[in-house]
């Protein structure tokens, strides 16, 4: 089994496995201990901020984060295959009708894959919380930057929070958004902590907080959302 970083099996949460058609998927949320989460669990124990990113799909204030599906990945490149092989067939024969169904059929399993993960993932955060919150998108910054898109789109954020909106709706749950201005360069203290995007760990001077920069941010915007008189 690859795992993409190293984590302790007591602090396990949860493992979701699913079967491809050509491999397994597992996935596992870890909890990582933290004494000052513990102690605020208490008044924001149904609460939960969700950072949505490149590095990870989504980072959750309680520490937990859910990875990008690399499958998507794998399909899509496929695809692409698919359509590279496409591209040679001679126009109007046989099989070019025949690889234009298989493009196609490629199109669709991408498609399927994208909203059973975000179905999935959008039904386990509205199931275990009761407020959700998420920013406001930044998509159309990040958009312009193609490199990034494809990640984004990969990623399927907006429809993801489409679905934890409706989902939230739906089971009597709070959904809120927040703005997104400057979360990604405070600390939780509220001390400026500015940093590019290529540093992953946020390091506060003012309250020593050190830690994985989108749990941090997800913890900002619950935080911002809990300030907000209700
Ligand atoms: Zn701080």
């Amino acid at each position: 089994m690859n795992a993409h970083r190293p984590f302790d099996p007591a602090n396990v949460t949860q493992i979701n496995v699913k079967q491809y058609v050509d491999r397994w998927m597992v996935n596992i949320s870890v909890k990582v201990p933290d004494a000052e989460a513990t102690q605020t669990a208490e008044s924001a124990e149904s609460a939960v901020g969700i950072d949505v990113g490149l590095n990870t799909f989504a980072a959750l204030s309680d520490e937990t984060k859910v990875d990008n599906p690399r499958y998507l990945r794998k399909a899509d490149k496929q695809l692409k295959r698919k359509q590279r092989q496409l591209s040679r067939k001679q126009p109007a024969s046989r099989n070019r009708k025949k690889a234009k169904h298989k493009v196609a059929k490629a199109h669709q399993k991408v498609a399927r894959q994208r909203k059973d993960f975000l179905h999935k993932q959008s039904h386990r955060i509205v199931r275990d919380h009761d407020l959700i919150v998420v920013e406001e998108l930044k998509v159309r910054n990040m958009v312009r930057n193609r490199r990034l898109a494809k990640s984004i789109s990969d990623a399927g954020w907006r429809r993801f929070i489409t679905y934890l909106s409706y989902k939230a709706k739906r089971q009597g749950k709070r959904f809120a958004q927040v703005p997104a201005h400057g979360t990604s360069q405070t600390c939780l203290c509220g001390a400026s902590v500015p940093k590019p995007l290529s540093i992953r760990i946020h390091e506060c001077e003012s309250c020593g907080r050190i830690q994985d920069r989108d749990i941090v941010l997800a913890k900002i915007i619950l935080q911002r959302a809990l300030e907000i008189p209700a």
